[in-house]
């Protein structure tokens, strides 16, 4: 039986199923290496290993494949037309990992980003995703503190 996937797709998605560099993570990583953020690696003790992780935001990056992690919508979310039971099988239970690793890390108190693979080429995307997760922490150090106002409680409820 002959799989329609070409040689070199192929070995690229062999690589990222194994966890292995492949070049949307390592897309990824130049992306935040750009933006001056520290990162580490593959946290083999973190739910579904990420592919990078920001300690300092407590932020959680996976750099997910659109073919094995199903992308929705997306054109190469495609189920083979050859043993397609196979696959489907295959994606749901790649999906439900997803989600528990995600949902295990947010318990841990981690903030999840997830970027597809045909999202890596649009750098400002990329870039943008990272700084919303950033903000989005809640005990970011970088945080912003609230402007301070003069002038006592807003109006309304002033003494009558
Ligand atoms: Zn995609």
């Amino acid at each position: 039986m002959i799989d329609i996937v070409d040689s070199r797709k192929r070995s690229e998605l062999m690589a990222n199923i194994r966890g292995r560099d492949t070049a949307p993570e390592r897309a990824v990583r130049r992306i935040a290496h750009r933006m001056g953020l520290r990162f580490r690696l593959c946290r083999k003790d973190l739910p579904g290993r990420p592919d990078l992780v920001l300690p300092k935001y407590r932020l959680a990056v996976f750099v997910h494949g659109c073919f094995w992690h199903q992308h929705e919508g997306c054109q190469y979310a495609h189920v083979p037309k050859t043993r397609t039971e196979y696959w489907k099988d295959k994606f749901a239970r790649n999906m439900v990992r997803d989600n528990d690793n995600e949902e295990s890390l947010r318990y841990l108190g981690w903030n999840v980003v997830v970027i597809w693979e045909c999202e890596v080429g649009d750098e400002e995307g990329v870039r943008e995703r990272l700084r919303a997760a950033i903000r989005s922490n809640k005990s970011n150090p970088d945080q912003e503190k609230p402007e301070h106002h003069q002038g006592g409680p807003a109006e309304g409820s002033g003494a009558k």
